[in-house]
């Protein structure tokens, strides 16, 4: 009954006797119980293994910033889709509007519509796939710089 209660009150102990936070006496005390129970010694063991392996883990802080680098990343790249993908909208709302009432409002006949209609076509269809092979290249960019 007595062994129980002190290895009770000595598991207590362990973690500060690894940490070197007890008085002389504790310690003293902690250290005389491991040499002759084995059952503290287990617990003293599993928790310096514990420790040892916080402890390692700790280390890799190079891979944290790394993560975080690339999660960031991803946020900005998103946030950068989105601004994309507004102006996109945007124009595309714009030229359809004005395609629109270019068609329906002028009073022009309409083979000149359609001669202004191939001209703009062509000319933002240029645009675009500027824009596009742009897009492409930067995307690429990031995804090798992501990898190195
Ligand atoms: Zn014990």
């Amino acid at each position: 009954m007595n062994n129980i209660n002190d290895c009770q009150h000595i598991e207590i102990l362990i973690s500060g006797y690894l940490d070197g936070e007890l008085t002389q006496q504790e310690s003293q005390r902690v250290a005389l119980h491991l040499t002759h129970c084995e059952e503290c010694q287990a617990t003293y063991r599993g928790l310096k293994d514990l420790q040892q392996a916080i402890g390692k883990t700790a280390c890799p802080d190079m891979e944290h910033e790394k993560l975080d680098n690339i999660v960031n990343d991803l946020t900005s790249r998103r946030i950068e889709g989105l601004g994309w993908f507004s102006i996109i909208a945007g124009l595309v709302m714009l030229i359809a509007f004005s395609l629109y009432s270019f068609w329906f409002d002028t009073e022009m006949a309409w083979y000149s519509k359609l001669a202004v209609s191939f001209l703009w076509g062509g000319g933002v269809g240029l645009f675009v796939s500027v824009l596009r092979q742009r897009w492409i290249i930067k995307k690429t960019d990031k995804y090798r710089k992501v990898k190195l």
